[in-house]
């Protein structure tokens, strides 16, 4: 019998493509807001406001196209023209409607890794738009439930690894953000397996962590997750 037995995936960034459009976002509005803002003042700002609204608006494009819209008012004293406001909402409608695109080798990993285990899909943020990306990703079907939640802590953890009916050390959660799909499981006693993205949105960083210590598990790509899964079946 499989030591582990379901197998937790996050969406953003792990199955799917998502802050390469956030940091996109960020150039386009640097580029519209130059003859208002100087550069550094406007990135500083932009994430301040992002992260000071996350417990109005939670994540998601929604909230961080308010966030841009009140920090283009703020650092303009006003100054902003509709028609840039415009601009800015366009581009968080471009966002939304943006294609999902799969990270390599997402779809054979989730067919080799459902031959021997039960899946589930984990994942933050809006709710409309979260219910969009899995319908369009094609990849629903894979998983025997999805859970789109507001926030990724141990007692979300705790929560759907115990509607599983599966003890926690049998868990392995899958995921790109330290602070939201690794570390929080660990502490629920499941295990992590981090698979860092190229970009990392500012309220996911977390300042020192390490495999060894902090007990999750670290590769490069989703490739080499089977082996991973089966590395920890022979330490169990
Ligand atoms: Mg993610």
């Amino acid at each position: 019998m499989d030591v582990i037995e379901v197998v937790g995936f996050d969406g953003d960034d792990t199955l799917w493509h998502s802050e390469h459009l956030f940091a996109d976002a960020h150039e386009r509005v640097a580029t519209l807001l130059a003859p208002h803002v100087e550069r550094g003042v406007l990135e500083r700002r932009m994430h301040e406001v992002e992260r000071a609204n996350l417990a109005l608006f939670g994540y998601g494009i929604k909230g961080f196209t308010l966030s841009l819209i009140e920090t283009a008012i703020e650092l303009t004293e006003g100054a902003v023209t509709a028609s840039e406001i415009g601009e800015l909402l366009t581009l968080g409608k471009t966002m939304l409607a943006h294609p999902v695109d799969l990270l390599d080798g997402v779809t054979d990993v989730l067919a080799e890794v459902a031959m021997t285990r039960r899946l589930v899909l984990i994942t933050k943020g809006d709710l409309l738009h979260q219910e969009s990306k899995i319908a369009r990703s094609g990849l629903a079907e894979r998983f025997e439930q999805i859970e789109i939640v507001v926030d990724k802590d141990e007692q979300t953890y705790r929560r759907i690894i115990a509607a599983t009916g599966t003890p926690p050390e049998r868990f392995a959660m899958v995921g790109n953000s330290l602070r939201s799909d690794v570390l929080p499981v660990v502490a629920a006693g499941g295990h992590g397996v981090l698979i860092p993205y190229e970009f990392v949105a500012e309220h996911e960083k977390v300042d020192d962590a390490d495999p060894a210590r902090d007990g999750y598990r670290e590769l490069e790509s989703i490739s080499g997750l089977p082996a991973a899964l089966d590395a920890l079946d022979e330490l169990g």
